[in-house]
């Protein structure tokens, strides 16, 4: 168990690092961030840095022997820092939930195997077995890097007129999974945590739109029906319990149908922080980023209570520039991330309103 005063290593220095540190500071907890060269918002708040690359051995053991515990603000971490930094320190959550999550072939299998809902999938390692998947699930699909994909990078959707060759050419010849297409009616997701005594707590289901494959936009209540939140919330704590995990985590799903025959899919497991829980900071009685400090601290988790309806917007690229209006703007929480360029597509900051 951490005590104030002790250090926590956090990999990489985007904004999810730095609301991470911030949550961390009114616990008396401190942070450390090791991220590679670049623009990294999470330096301004934290009190000791590394810039080093993910492969830097000797950086990374200093690191190591500097902090009490190792956590990590993106799933992509290499296999090799992970074992590195577990070999020295406690990484948290386990580098175990990297391996099942980084690869969507293996997170599709994993939760499969826990008797939850996915869209169909099917290998694809070659552009022969891409025309064998296409056969078998139809037009429009999915294809989807097994590896490296966010924000929609990595993905082509086959639709009757896709050229299969350009598709497998157009994600760099990578091996792949094909997913049959849902026609959802639209996008949730589950904020939970897990502590070292394997006590899960899951905050309301989020309702999250997406805008260029970004997050836009998230409001709660979801509009879907009470047993759906519930089967969502259960979905969350059982593949918590099966990763064994300890932290913050998030579970996307997929809503097709509607009243009784509404019907939950799982997209996907990010193990980590998530854009679409940024709304726990001022609509929650804990926000997600303490949430996630205090598991890894192996201390109480706190009450993810909602304290009203809640409409969350990402301000991407030049929308941060209107900073002045939303200030302005009477109850509304305006988060800035400090980002020194704003590029289109990039996350600039959130604001968040809580209606009572
Ligand atoms: P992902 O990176 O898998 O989360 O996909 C990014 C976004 O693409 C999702 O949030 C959906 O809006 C869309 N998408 C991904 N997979 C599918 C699918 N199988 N059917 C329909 N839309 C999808």
């Amino acid at each position: 168990m951490l005590k104030p005063g002790q250090m926590i290593g956090i990999l990489g220095g985007g904004q999810l690092a730095r609301m991470m540190a911030l949550a961390a500071a009114p616990l008396g907890l401190k942070c450390h961030i090791y991220a590679p060269e670049g623009d990294n918002p999470a330096f301004d708040v934290a009190a000791a840095k590394t810039i080093a690359p993910y492969e830097d051995h000797a950086a990374l053991e200093r690191f190591a022997r500097a902090v009490d515990v190792v956590t990590y603000e993106f799933e992509n971490v290499p296999a090799k820092t992970a074992e590195i930094l577990s070999s020295l320190v406690d990484v948290l959550p386990q580098p175990r939930a990297l391996e099942t999550t980084q690869d969507r072939l293996i997170e599709k299998r994993f939760i499969r195997d826990l008797g939850l809902a996915v869209p169909e999938f099917v290998a694809v390692d070659s552009s022969d077995s891409l025309s064998k998947a296409v056969a078998q699930l139809g037009r429009p699909s999915v294809l989807k890097t097994r590896r490296f994909g966010y924000d929609g990078k990595g993905q082509v959707i086959i639709k009757p007129e896709t050229n299969l060759d350009e598709a497998w050419a157009g994600i760099g010849e990578s091996p792949a999974i094909l997913e049959q297409f849902i026609p959802f009616e639209r996008e949730v997701s589950v904020i939970a945590a897990r502590n070292v005594s394997g006590e899960v707590v899951t905050y309301d289901v989020c309702e999250n739109r997406h805008a260029h494959h970004i997050l836009a936009e998230t409001t709660l209540p979801a509009r879907i029906s009470a047993m759906t939140e519930q089967a969502a919330k259960d979905a969350a704590s059982r593949i918590g319990a099966a990763l064994n995990y300890v932290g913050v985590f998030a579970v996307e799903f997929f809503v097709g149908g509607s009243g009784s025959e509404e019907r939950l899919l799982v997209n996907e497991i990010a193990p980590r922080v998530h854009n679409s829980g940024h709304w726990t900071i001022d609509g929650a009685e804990t926000s997600q980023f303490e949430q996630h400090i205090r598991a890894i601290s192996g201390w109480p988790l706190g009450s993810v209570k909602r304290i009203g309806r809640i409409e969350m917007r990402n301000l991407i690229g030049a929308e941060s520039d209107r900073w002045h209006d939303l200030v302005a703007e009477p109850g509304l929480h305006v988060h800035l991330y400090g980002k020194a360029e704003s590029r289109a597509g990039r996350k600039m900051g959130h604001v968040t309103r809580v209606t009572i």
